[in-house]
């Protein structure tokens, strides 16, 4: 997979912006810059060769591992945070604690009993209860779409297992996720209100393997909690197809446990800013993921891409004018983090410029969405020119949302930038035990964290007020 590199052309313009102005061509128009501009340039070039944000996705997954809320690698991956931003020449480091019931895999199997043996590739869904002891073994009842187990009757499934197989649509920005996703999220109450005994679901994945992906679910209050799992993509084809031709029997079995008194930290540190500190760009990644893989795509990169751009500017001999704070989300997968965040710093809001987060792999940025009306303002007129050698759209359409870890600070009012990466090919990994730092293209990593130090520098080292830009005069 590393060998679908997009053919940059941002070599050539590292080439060219490094040669003097009377040896470039003269049919190259000159233009009249902002004064950020060179920086920014500069920063973007410097980006693509850059190996900061590969090293440090490359430590989080080889010496730290799997990172859930509540295990052992959660809790070096804390320390590992803090010395990290320690040793990047990062200030103002902080550990903000937060209350967060950690939920633990145990012993898990899918097993066809009936028509013939067979072992389903599985994985339980974070926050799914155990089963008995002695496991669960009902008849199935398939669903092809999520709308369908939507539509059966009340007691429908009683005593049954309710397996919806809906498949999740591939899209470069990465919206079958959220189409395909509710059948993970949502599904098991739903089966429960009818009667089911356990839910299994199709993987969220755009991938045809058998690797089953993981992911959240909950349930909802005063239905019963029943059992569920994902399974492997081929799996839920066959148990269409065997469900088309007569009774199938699974027995399931799984154990988990939940400690209700768990914690998870936000970890932060700041690149302070040299004439306007309190004004403060907040970005990040999560540090937490799934247990089945070493969370290298989700998030370990996003971590890797905003650090490592952080740090680019950090190590300039001038700071920008404002504060440049990356922020390690403590509990993405779980959810939590975004929610204490906000609580935490809610008197500062109004000092926090804008939002972001990178949390959709390291594959390249296509577009970027900036607040309302930011991209009409001349302070920004520059960034078309700085992101087209990294080929990316400077959309028109404000942002709608950056990141699952910035919607608290969203929701209060704090402007958001999004930075969409390709998801082509995120979803055949995602939550996944494939996602691993092998999946990581360096150069397309690269690109990410030109994009971010780019607009980084246009915004931190602005007086663009992005709260007011967009409003009406
Ligand atoms: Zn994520
Ligand atoms: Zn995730």
């Amino acid at each position: 997979m590393r060998k679908q590199l997009l053919a940059f052309t941002a070599g050539f313009a590292l080439l060219a912006s490094s040669l003097p102005a009377a040896a470039q061509s003269p049919a190259i128009a000159q233009t009249r810059r902002q004064p950020t501009y060179e920086t920014a340039a500069a920063l973007r070039d410097k980006a693509l060769t850059d190996t900061t944000a590969w090293d440090l996705t490359e430590s989080l997954t080889t010496e730290i591992g799997p990172r859930l809320v509540g295990s052992p690698g959660m809790e070096r991956a804390k320390d590992w945070a803090v010395k990290t931003f320690e040793r990047l020449g990062f200030s103002n480091i902080k550990v903000e604690e937060f209350a967060k019931p950690s939920w633990t895999r145990g012993a898990e199997s899918a097993v066809i009993v009936a028509p013939y043996d067979w072992s389903i590739a599985m994985v339980g869904l974070g926050g799914s209860v155990s089963t008995p002891t002695k496991g669960i073994e009902a008849e199935i009842v398939v669903f092809k779409a999520y709308a369908d187990l939507l539509a059966a009757p009340e007691g429908s499934l009683k005593g049954k297992i309710a397996v919806v197989t809906a498949p999740m649509v591939r899209t470069m920005d990465g919206s079958g996720y959220g189409a395909a996703g509710i059948a993970r999220r949502a599904g098991p109450s739903e089966a429960a209100k009818r009667g089911a005994v356990a839910y299994l679901v199709r993987s969220i994945s755009t991938s045809d393997l058998r690797s089953p992906h993981t992911g959240g679910t909950s349930y909802v209050e005063g239905v019963a909690k029943i059992p569920a799992a994902a399974i492997g993509v081929p799996d839920a084809e066959l148990l269409e197809r065997l469900a088309a031709k007569g009774p199938v029997k699974i027995k399931l079995n799984m154990a988990s446990s939940v400690d209700e008194k768990d914690v998870a930290w936000n970890i932060s540190g700041d690149i302070v800013g040299s004439s306007k500190p309190d004004e403060v760009l907040v970005i990040g990644g999560h540090l937490d993921s799934w247990d089945v893989g070493t969370g290298a795509i989700d998030d370990a990169s996003g971590i890797g891409i905003t650090t490592a751009a952080a740090k680019l500017i950090g190590d300039l001999p001038r700071h920008p004018a404002r504060t440049i704070r990356v922020v390690m989300w403590g509990s993405e997968e779980r959810g939590g983090s975004s929610e204490a965040y906000a609580a935490t710093h809610e008197a500062a809001l109004g000092q926090f410029i804008v939002a972001g987060e990178s949390d959709l792999g390291a594959d390249a940025i296509y577009k970027i969405a900036l607040p309302k009306g930011a991209v009409a303002d001349p302070r920004m007129a520059d960034l078309p020119a700085l992101m087209a050698p990294l080929k990316v759209i400077v959309s028109r359409e404000p942002a709608a949302f950056a990141g699952s870890d910035t919607e608290g600070l969203q929701a209060a009012g704090v402007p958001v930038m999004q930075l969409s990466q390709s998801a082509l090919r995120y979803f055949d990994l995602h939550h996944s035990p494939d996602d691993t730092l092998d999946k990581i293209d360096p150069r397309q990593m690269q690109q990410n964290v030109a994009v971010w130090v780019s607009i980084l520098w246009l915004i931190a080292d602005s007086d663009i007020d992005l709260r007011t830009v967009g409003a009406p005069k």
